[in-house]
């Protein structure tokens, strides 16, 4: 073989997944549509892909390449004097070391206080903060958000916030329903009960500058850390993202210091050891490229996108958008006996991804529905007719189709089962009894996700585990 016929093995298969160009795959994969971006990129990580960012004395280009994000991302969003930050591998791992640095805060501040420190989440906060509650042993503590316009409420953040609060969520905007939540209120109560707040702009913060935003950055008073994935609108590619803070002390309290061992010092600013430069000399190389006035005009392309298509959406049967999007996402939810998970599929079905999110019952009891995500960008911009053209024939054909209700018989059947008392073999057999028999996944999603839907939360969550389980099966 020559490795031309193996470079050629590698790409073939790559068949069957979703294209990463093109505006059709409205998640996971951020386009900007500039060939040039994508051939810089690859140089770029091309020429860092052997070099280590463990260590930046050995490899000072790493130190400046990460100094230089985060002061381009510390002067777009609201940075001082006093901002430092820190480049990581992408945006659950900039939530999480916010929340450990919000933890080493708090148990200083209470060290006789053997309770587990607590972390305020709106319900839309991304999952990432659960998997760092998770993590780091800090309870959770949820706040509903208004169900009209999907952003939280500052009075009901106000009433939890004790002296057990380790940290603060406020998404800029949340993933879920791309609504901005009331940053400067919520950092201002925060401030006033003595608690650092963190702004997730993940998602939003290489475009809300460039929009015409409320404030949300981290010149906003009571905002204490921020994230920002430059591997979504600051369209790099994969593996790379900033958490900023005003406070050099905060960022200490996430880093990893030790000479306790015979090898080499180890001062870890993030969770893994040897780290690719490779992405983040991709980031560097794109911003050099784009400069302000490139990001600023792809985000006022794909702003305009979004608005053109949240317009064509009123003449598309059985939807309504949810909330008040205000970047470049939008939640769908289904009206008139549309079902959303079934649009999915019709989408799916006429090259769309658009990602199914289910309904959830919030903790006073209220519902936020089903909805389906589209993250719209400059390369989407282009398409929208087409996109809603596909859409209004999706939607005719879903509101055709009877809801996707799971089998009665099988929810309570299972229902009761006790999660963790269920081992792999059993997770297997009631997703083959689920209709998932063998094979990989089915080509209607829609039953799958009624499914889940229907179960408590533990036992939906397992299930869940037991699907990838299936899906991460090496050939022997
Ligand atoms: C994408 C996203 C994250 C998690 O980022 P990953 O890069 O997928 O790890 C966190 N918060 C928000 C708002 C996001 O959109």
């Amino acid at each position: 073989m020559t490795p031309q016929d193996v470079l050629a093995e590698l790409t073939a298969l790559a068949d069957g997944d979703v294209p990463t160009h093109g505006g059709a795959t409205m998640a996971y994969v951020y386009d900007s549509g500039l060939a040039e971006v994508d051939a810089l990129a690859a140089g770029a990580q091309a020429a860092y892909q052997w070099t280590n960012a463990l260590d930046p004395t050995a490899f000072p280009s790493v130190a400046r390449i990460e100094d230089d994000l985060v002061a381009a991302a510390s002067r777009l969003l609201g940075g001082g004097p006093t901002t430092v930050g820190t480049v990581t591998s992408g945006g659950t791992e900039s939530c999480l070391l916010a929340v450990l640095a919000a933890r080493t805060r708090w148990r200083a501040a209470h060290p006789d206080d053997e309770r587990r420190p607590q972390l305020v989440l709106p319900v839309t906060a991304h999952a990432a903060f659960r998997k760092a509650a998770h993590l780091l042993d800090l309870t959770v503590v949820d706040v509903g958000v208004d169900p009209v316009t999907c952003r939280v409420r500052p009075a009901d953040v106000e009433q939890v916030l004790s002296r057990r609060t380790a940290l603060v969520v406020v998404s800029a905007p949340s993933y879920p329903h791309g609504v901005l939540d009331p940053v400067p209120e919520v950092a201002a109560l925060a401030a006033a009960a003595g608690v650092p707040c963190h702004v997730d702009a993940c998602i939003g913060g290489w475009l809300l500058p460039h929009l015409d935003s409320a404030p949300f950055d981290l010149s906003v008073p009571g905002v204490t850390s921020l994230s920002v994935d430059l591997h979504k609108y600051g369209y790099a590619p994969k593996g790379v993202s900033v958490l900023l803070t005003n406070d050099p002390e905060f960022r200490q309290g996430h880093w990893f210091a030790t000479a306790g061992w015979p090898g080499y010092p180890v001062v870890n600013p993030t969770l893994a050891g040897t780290r690719p430069a490779g992405p983040m000399a991709a980031a560097w190389a794109v911003h050099r490229w784009l400069g302000t006035e490139g990001y600023a005009r792809l985000a006022r392309e794909a702003r305009a996108a979004t608005t053109a298509l949240v317009a064509g959406l009123a003449d598309v049967p059985g939807v309504r958008v949810v909330g008040t999007p205000a970047t470049t996402l939008v939640a769908l939810a289904g009206t008139d006996g549309l079902d959303v998970l079934h649009l999915a599929d019709e989408a799916t079905a006429r090259g769309w991804l658009l990602q199914p999110q289910p309904p959830f019952t919030q903790p006073d009891g209220t519902t936020l529905p089903a909805t389906l995500h589209l993250t719209v960008t400059a390369a989407t911009a282009g398409r929208v007719p087409a996109l809603l053209a596909d859409l209004a024939g999706a939607a005719r054909a879903a509101l055709a189709l009877p809801p996707p209700v799971p089998d009665p018989g099988l929810v309570s059947a299972v229902a009761g089962l006790d999660p963790a008392s269920l081992s792999v073999a059993d997770v297997d057999g009631l997703l083959d009894l689920a209709g998932l028999d063998g094979g990989p996944l089915p080509t209607r999603m829609a039953p799958v996700h009624a499914l889940v839907a229907a179960l408590p939360r533990p036992l939906a969550e397992r299930l869940l585990a037991g699907v990838l389980d299936r899906v991460y099966r090496p050939t022997p």
